[in-house]
């Protein structure tokens, strides 16, 4: 799918030529007329990428831009600033508002579509991420405390073959980020996965900067890192090609020290944006396949687990054993005692479980006070020897409840053992089940196994 663009100019003649540049490359070309429609369309229509001119009625393109960007909702569209070349101030407020990237007037072709596309994936990487949270969760604002905010100290790495040069951008960034030269870095081991932005010249001779883009581009490590190119200004064709390489911004020589600030803050602020919905991602899948009160594995968790051991197993693999567990009169315990006691209670069992199986055992809540442990590897025998052991582990100390007192837990077991090479897990937890039922009327506090006639 081509990406969406919104074109925001109070100048019809403008937009006009925009949107045939575009439409010409084959994006989708939306437009407004002013900073207030932009926000509209903004909303309405979710653009990938938006093109925002300065100097416009109502609302001009930077407070425009400051909008968008304090919107949880939209802060995550890149926007381009299409300002004249005389406003370098505006370029610089403009950036200061959140603004990702600019192109002066007249606007360059190549520019444009070099910017266009870059930004187009950043936010496809952005939107991919979003997208896999798990559903059902409203998208709120991200919250950025966990991966740092966008004025914190960045580590920048500079590899620049021009020692003054290099020293030049160090010095300019020194008092807001800790940059290093690639020398320094070279003699303390420090590799470009372990900064926050790259800043590559491309006119070095051994240290190809189209190279390195490439190359840390093709890194998993260093994938999403930011990469910040300085060109000489008649370079224009290898600074494209650069764009295209997946550096993330350009810099054109001579280096002008406030925008090289701005572009670094603007590169942090979208890595930071991204390892923040990463880590939430993270946070988000592990939620999913957690039981939050116990912390083992959930009973969808262990669906998915004991389908592909099934699986293995049914094609003449090694047996799986399932051992499915009930804490005796555990409604007692609540009535009597208190949930919060439940609770206590609940917990102490998950982790009594956790620690006493081994490594390839897998130990979930299967409800209520219910648990299943399922064993990889492992016959019938095998198995209920485990559960034998773990009901003593169980029934010899009291569980701590309600933060002082002592009661005594005991459980009771069913274990069950895949029969290839047509078993299901129905089938195995119904016999499981069978099993325990007869350990509960069978006295409880005991472990019994699958009958020969129940399958
Ligand atoms: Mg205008």
């Amino acid at each position: 799918m081509s990406a969406r663009v919104l074109v925001v100019d109070d100048i019809e003649q403008n937009r006009r030529l925009l949107n045939d540049k575009l439409r010409n490359e084959y994006f989708h070309v939306i437009m407004a007329v002013d900073g207030e429609d932009a926000i509209d369309k903004a909303l309405a229509e979710e653009p990938d990428v938006i093109l925002m001119d300065v100097m416009m009625p109502k609302l001009n393109g930077i407070d425009a831009c400051r909008k968008l960007k304090n919107d949880p909702r939209t802060e995550h569209i890149p926007i381009v600033l299409v300002t004249a070349l005389h406003e370098r101030e505006d370029r610089l407020r403009g950036l200061g508002a959140g603004a990702d990237d600019f192109l002066t007037k007249p606007v360059n072709d190549l520019h444009l579509l070099s910017r266009v596309r870059a930004l187009t994936k950043y936010k496809m990487v952005a939107d991919e991420l979003r997208k896999r949270e798990a559903s059902g969760k409203r998208m709120g604002a991200v919250d950025l405390a966990g991966s740092g905010r966008a004025s914190d100290p960045a580590r920048i790495l500079v590899i620049d073959e021009n020692e003054r040069q290099a020293k030049r951008i160090c010095r300019y960034l020194e008092g807001l980020h800790q940059p290093i030269s690639h020398v320094e870095a070279n003699q303390l081991g420090i590799s470009g996965s372990m900064v926050d932005v790259m800043i590559v010249s491309l006119s070095n001779e051994k240290l190809d900067g189209l190279r390195l883009c490439a190359y840390f581009r093709s890194l998993e490590s260093t994938r999403d890192l930011p990469i910040l190119v300085v060109a000489e200004p008649d370079d224009e064709k290898k600074a494209v090609r650069a764009l295209d390489l997946g550096a993330s911004d350009i810099v054109i020589k001579p280096i002008d020290s406030e925008e090289l600030l701005a572009r670094v803050k603007t590169q942090v602020r979208k890595k930071r944006y991204l390892d923040a919905l990463r880590a939430r991602l993270d946070q988000s899948m592990e939620l999913a396949v957690t039981d939050q009160l116990t912390g083992l594995h959930n009973r969808r968790y262990m669906r998915v687990q004991l389908e592909s051991l099934m699986k293995r197993s049914n094609m003449g693999g090694d047996p799986v054993s399932v051992l499915l567990c009930d804490i005796d009169h555990f409604k007692k315990v609540n009535d009597i005692h208190g949930h919060a006691a439940g609770d206590d209670v609940l917990r102490e069992f998950g982790r009594r479980l956790r620690e006493n199986i081994r490594p390839t055992d897998l130990a979930c809540r299967y409800g209520g006070e219910e648990f299943v442990v399922i064993m990889p590897d492992t016959n019938q025998e095998l198995a209920q020897a485990a559960g034998e052991r773990l009901r003593q582990i169980i029934g010899a100390d009291p569980f701590p409840i309600n933060r002082g007192d002592d009661l005594k837990v005991t459980m009771s077991g069913g274990v069950s053992t895949i029969i290839a090479p047509d078993d299901t897990i129905d089938a195995l937890m119904k016999r499981a089940d069978d099993a325990l039922y007869r350990a509960k009327s069978g006295g409880r506090n005991r472990i019994d196994v699958e009958t020969a006639d129940a399958f």
